[in-house]
C-alpha cells in the first residue's frame, strides 16, 4: 500500500488531456492521488483518464475552458464532490501560438493573455474555497523558462504571460498563507510533448544539443517537480520556483556548452 503524502489526495490538473499536464496527472495518479483531468476537448480528456485508469490510477475527465469562470467553478465543485474534497490545484493549461511582435494581431495577444493568465487566475479562484478546507492545500503553476529567464522570437505575448504568472504567484502566496495554502511554480525548459514530435527528429536533436544534460525533458520530469511542491515535505516552501530544464539556461557561451570533462 502507498503511504506518501499525496496518497488518496484530490488533485485538479488543468490542461491534463495531453502534454505536460497529462504527465503531471500520471505522476500524481501513480502516487495514489485522485485526479480530475480538465481540458476543453472531452474526448482527449477521456482518453487520458482511461490511460491512467488502465495503469491502476484514479482519474476523472472533466470538460471545461479555463477562461470561463462558471465552468472552472463547476470543475472545482466536481473534483470536491467526486474525490472527497480538493487538496491540490496544478494550473497548467496554456497555449503558445507563435507570432512576431511586428505582425501580432491584438486578438492573438488577448487570446494568449486570456488562457495563460486569466485562465490561471480563474482556476485558482475557483479552487481556493475547497483548498482552504484541506490540511495540505497546494497550488502549483506551470510557468516556463521563456519569459521569467529567457526569450524566444515569436513569443513576446507568451513570455509576458509566463513572467506574469510569477508576479501573480508572489502576491497569491502571501494572501493564501493564512489558510496554509502554498503557491509555487515549475519552470519547464524544452519538454518532449506530443506536439513537439511533429517538428521532426533533426530539429529535436538540435534542441537537445543546446542542453547540458543533452536531452529534452520528459513530461514526468515536470510531474515529479510538481509532486514534490504538492507534498507534505514541501509545506514550508511558498512563492518559489523550480527550474526543470536540464541546465539549458546555464551556459554563458557556446564554449561553456561544448565543454566536455
Ligand atoms: P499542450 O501539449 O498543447 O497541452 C495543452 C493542454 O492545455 C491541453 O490539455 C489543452 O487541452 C489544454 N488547454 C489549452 N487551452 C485551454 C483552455 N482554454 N481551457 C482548458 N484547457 C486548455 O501543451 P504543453 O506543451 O503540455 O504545455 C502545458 C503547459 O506547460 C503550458 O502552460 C505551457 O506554457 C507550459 N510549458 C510547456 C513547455 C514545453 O516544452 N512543452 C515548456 C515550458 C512551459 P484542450 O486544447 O483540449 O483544451
Amino acid at each position: 500500500m502507498q503511504t506518501g503524502s499525496i496518497w488518496n489526495r484530490s488533485v485538479l490538473v488543468t490542461g491534463a488531456s495531453r502534454g505536460i499536464g497529462k504527465g503531471i496527472a500520471r505522476v500524481f495518479a501513480r502516487a495514489g492521488a485522485k485526479v480530475l483531468i480538465v481540458a476543453r476537448d472531452g474526448r482527449q480528456s477521456e482518453a487520458a483518464a482511461e490511460e491512467i485508469t488502465a495503469a491502476g490510477g484514479l482519474a476523472t475527465p472533466f470538460t471545461a475552458d479555463v477562461t470561463n469562470a462558471d465552468q472552472m467553478r463547476e470543475a472545482a465543485r466536481t473534483a470536491a464532490a467526486r474525490h472527497g474534497g480538493l487538496d491540490v490545484l496544478c494550473a497548467n493549461a496554456g497555449i503558445f501560438p507563435q507570432a512576431k511582435l511586428e505582425d501580432m494581431k491584438p486578438e492573438l495577444w488577448d487570446e494568449v493573455m486570456s488562457t495563460n493568465l486569466k485562465g490561471m487566475f480563474l482556476s485558482v479562484q475557483a479552487c481556493v474555497p475547497y483548498l482552504k478546507k484541506s490540511d495540505q492545500g497546494r497550488i502549483v503553476l506551470t510557468s516556463s523558462i521563456t519569459g521569467p529567464i529567457t526569450g524566444f522570437p515569436g513569443w513576446t505575448h507568451y513570455g509576458a504571460t509566463k513572467a506574469g504568472q510569477l508576479g501573480f504567484m508572489r502576491t497569491a502566496s502571501i494572501e493564501l498563507a493564512k489558510y496554509g495554502i502554498t503557491v509555487n511554480a515549475v519552470l519547464p525548459g524544452n519538454i518532449a510533448t506530443e506536439g513537439l514530435q511533429g517538428l521532426g527528429d533533426e530539429y529535436l536533436k538540435t534542441m537537445a544539443a543546446a542542453i547540458p544534460l543533452k536531452r529534452l525533458g520528459d513530461v514526468e520530469d515536470i510531474g515529479n517537480a510538481a509532486l514534490f511542491l504538492a507534498s507534505k515535505e514541501a509545506s514550508y516552501i511558498t512563492g518559489q520556483t523550480i527550474v526543470v530544464d536540464g541546465g539549458q539556461t546555464l551556459p554563458e557561451s557556446l564554449d561553456a556548452l561544448a565543454y566536455q570533462a
